[in-house]
C-alpha cells in the first residue's frame, strides 16, 4: 500500500514509529477490512472460538435467570442459542469471509444486520427479535475483539494502537512498555483520553476522522504528538525524516532537565509558581522531577478508573497520603470529584444524559450524591494534616453551589470534632473558574474562597460552545478567541484587586505559545502537565514582564483567534526555536 499522510490533533507529544494494531469497537460500525487469502483460515478459527464463548455466556446467564426470576425468563435466551447454533447463519458468516477475504468481525456485522433488517420487515412479533440480533452482534463482536484486547496486555513488540475511540479506561490499561502510540478517529484535545495519554508518556493523536479504514493492523506507522500528524506506510526518506525528528526532539528534552532545579523566574526578577497536574499519585514523582513546585491540580476521579465501585474513604485517603508524603511541605491542591460528562458516569448510567457536558456533571454530581461527596472530603480533611494540602471545587455555575459545599465541609468537619478524629479545619478552600458564569461573577466568588483557578479546558467549551471532546468541531476549540482571554484577563484582574490568588490549569498552561500572554495578563501561577513544565519554565526564564505586557497588549488588539494564534507562535519561535523544527 503506498504511503499516505493524515492530519489530526495532536495531544501528547512525542515521536513513535511501530507497527499497527487495531482496536475494534462493538458501538460503532465495523470498517470493512481485509485480510489475506491464506489468513481466511485463522479469522474462521477465531469466530468459531468466539461463538463457543458466546454460546456458554449465555447458557451460564439463562441458568442465573432460571434461579433468580424464573424459566419463563429465561426462555428469551432460547432464541439466541438457536441463533448461535444456527448452520445456515455460519454457512453465511463462511461464505462472506472467504470470498470478501474479510475480518470475522466484519463478517459478523454485516451478516447479523443483514438479518436484523429482514426481521425489521416481518410481522411485529418477529420484528421484536432484531433487539436480540444486535445483542448476538455485540456479544460475538465483544468477544472477537476481546481476545485481541487481551493480546494487547501481553505484547511481545512494540505497536502503535489504532481505535475509533477510546475510554481513559482503556488508555490508562495500556502496557505502556510496547504501546508506542495512540490515534483515533474521534476526540479533541482536552478530552479526557488525551489527558491519560499525555500523563502516561504515550505520543497520541485524535480527531483523525477514519483512520481505522486508512489504515490496518501490520501497517507501519509514524504519530508525530506533537505536529499531530500521522503516516500509515512510510517510505525511507519520511521514515529517515521523521527518525531524525526524534532524535532532535529527545536532545531538546534532555537539554531541558537542566534546567530542573533553576527557578520559574522572569529575566527581570519575577517568580512565577510552576506546578503540575496530576491524575494519578505515581504522577507526582515527575512533577518534582521535572522542577514543579507542586500539584496545583489534582484530579481525583481517577480513583474511578478500572474500578466498577466508589472508592472508600480510606481509598481516597491512601492516594493523598501517597501524593503530600512526596510533595512534604509543598502545596499539592485536591480537586473534589468532577465525575460525568466525559468522565466514567455517562458510559456506566443506566440512562445516559442527552446533553451531558450541560448535565450532572461535577459538583452538581456530588451535591446529590452528599455521602459519597462526604467521604472524600472526610478524607481530604483528614489528609490535610500532613501537608499543605488546599480544596478545590470544580464547575461552579452558581453561589449557591460554592455554599452548599462549603456547608458540607463544615458539617464534615463537626462529624470528624465529635468523632475526635484528626483533620484540618481551617483547610484553603478555591473554586475551578471554567464556567462563563463563574468567570463574570469572579467579584462574588473571590469574597468566599481563599484561591481561584482557571480552567480553561471547560471555560473555552462553553464559552464558544464547543464539545471538548468531538472532532468535528476541533478547529473551534482554541482559548486564542477573544472572548475566551477577556474572560481570563477579568478573573486574573479581580483576583489581583481582591488579593486572591489565581492560578491557570486548563491545557493552554502547558502551551509555550500561550506562556508570554498569560504572564502579560497579569498570571503567576500556572499548573500543567509535568513533561510540559521544564519548557514552560524556559520560556518564562526567557522573557521579561515587561516583553509579555507587550504582546497581552498587541493581542488585544486583534479580534480573531487565527490572527491572535499567528502572532503568538511567532512570538514564540523567537524564544523556543528548538519546538519549531520543521
Ligand atoms: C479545565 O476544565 O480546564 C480543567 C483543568 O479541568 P478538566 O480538564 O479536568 O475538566
Ligand atoms: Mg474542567
Amino acid at each position: 500500500m503506498a504511503m499516505k499522510r493524515k492530519e489530526g490533533i495532536g495531544v501528547s507529544p512525542g515521536i513513535a514509529i511501530a507497527q499497527a494494531v487495531m482496536i475494534d469497537n462493538e458501538e460503532f460500525d465495523i470498517p470493512e477490512r481485509h485480510v489475506p487469502v491464506d489468513h481466511a483460515q485463522s479469522e474462521l478459527d477465531r469466530l468459531n472460538q468466539a461463538t463457543e464463548i458466546s454460546q456458554q455466556e449465555i447458557r451460564d446467564l439463562q441458568a442465573r435467570t432460571v434461579e433468580r426470576i424464573g424459566k419463563e425468563a429465561a426462555s428469551i435466551f432460547d432464541f439466541h442459542l438457536g441463533l448461535l447454533n444456527d448452520t445456515v447463519l455460519h454457512q453465511k458468516f463462511k461464505e462472506t469471509i472467504l470470498s470478501g477475504h474479510v475480518t470475522a468481525e466484519y463478517a459478523v456485522a454485516t451478516v447479523l444486520r443483514g438479518y436484523a433488517r429482514e426481521f425489521l420487515s416481518m410481522p411485529q412479533y418477529l420484528a421484536e427479535r432484531v433487539k436480540d440480533v444486535y445483542d448476538i452482534e455485540k456479544r460475538l463482536l465483544r468477544n472477537l475483539t476481546g481476545q485481541r484486547r487481551q493480546s494487547l496486555s501481553h505484547l511481545t513488540r512494540d505497536v502503535i494502537v489504532i481505535a475509533h475511540d477510546l475510554t481513559p479506561s482503556q488508555t490508562a490499561g495500556m502496557d505502556r512498555d510496547h504501546i508506542k502510540g495512540i490515534i483515533t478517529d474521534a476526540g479533541g484535545a482536552t478530552s479526557h483520553t488525551a489527558i491519560v495519554a499525555r500523563a502516561l508518556g504515550i505520543p497520541a493523536v485524535v480527531g483523525l476522522n477514519d483512520i481505522t479504514t486508512d489504515a490496518a493492523g501490520g501497517d507501519t506507522i509514524i504519530v508525530d504528538g506533537h505536529r499531530g500528524s500521522v503516516v500509515v506506510q512510510p517510505d525511507d526518506d519520511t521514515r529517515e525524516q521523521y527518525q531524525r525528528y526524534a532524535r532532535q526532539q529527545t536532545e531538546f528534552i534532555d537539554s531541558l532537565d537542566a534546567l530542573q532545579a533553576l527557578p520559574a523566574v522572569t529575566k527581570d526578577g519575577h517568580d512565577i509558581s510552576l506546578l503540575g497536574n496530576i491524575e494519578f499519585p505515581e504522577e507526582v514523582q515527575s512533577v518534582l522531577k521535572k522542577g514543579g513546585l507542586g500539584v496545583g491540580l489534582y484530579r481525583t476521579e481517577f480513583l474511578f478508573l478500572g474500578s466498577d465501585t466508589e472508592p472508600t474513604e480510606e481509598d481516597h485517603f491512601h492516594a493523598y497520603q501517597q501524593v503530600i508524603e512526596v510533595c512534604g511541605d509543598r502545596p499539592v491542591i485536591i480537586r473534589t470529584l468532577d465525575l460525568g460528562a466525559d468522565k466514567y458516569t455517562q458510559s456506566r448510567a443506566r440512562t445516559p444524559e442527552r446533553n451531558p457536558f450541560l448535565g450532572l456533571r461535577s459538583i452538581r454530581f456530588c451535591l446529590q450524591n452528599i455521602p459519597m461527596f462526604k467521604r472524600q472530603v472526610r478524607a481530604i480533611l483528614r489528609a490535610a494534616v500532613h501537608g499543605d494540602v488546599q480544596m478545590l471545587f470544580p464547575l461552579i455555575t452558581n453561589i449557591t453551589e460554592l455554599r452548599q459545599a462549603k456547608s458540607i465541609v463544615n458539617d464534615v468537619i463537626e462529624d470528624l470534632e465529635e468523632e475526635g478524629i484528626e483533620h484540618r479545619p481551617d483547610i484553603p478552600i478555591g473554586i475551578m473558574i471554567e464556567t462563563p458564569s463563574a468567570a463574570i461573577q469572579t467579584d462574588a466568588y473571590a469574597k468566599e474562597v481563599d484561591f481561584l483557578s482557571i480552567g480553561t479546558n471547560d471555560l473555552v467549551q462553553y464559552t464558544l460552545a464547543v464539545d471538548r471532546t468531538n472532532e468535528r468541531v476541533a478547529s473551534l476549540f482554541t482559548a486564542a478567541h477573544p472572548a475566551v482571554l477577556k474572560l481570563i484577563r477579568d478573573v486574573i484582574r479581580v483576583g489581583q484587586q481582591q488579593d486572591v490568588p489565581v492560578s491557570l490549569c486548563g491545557e493552554i498552561a502547558a502551551d509555550p505559545e500561550f506562556t508570554l500572554l498569560l504572564l502579560g495578563l497579569g498570571l503567576r501561577r500556572f499548573s500543567c502537565t509535568p513533561p510540559a513544565i521544564p519548557e514552560i519554565k524556559q520560556v518564562i526564564r526567557s522573557v521579561t514582564i515587561q516583553q509579555a505586557l507587550d504582546v497581552a497588549r498587541q493581542v488585544s488588539r486583534l479580534d480573531s483567534a487565527a490572527e491572535i494564534l499567528s502572532y503568538l507562535r511567532s512570538v514564540t519561535r523567537k524564544i523556543l526555536p528548538e519546538v519549531y523544527t520543521e
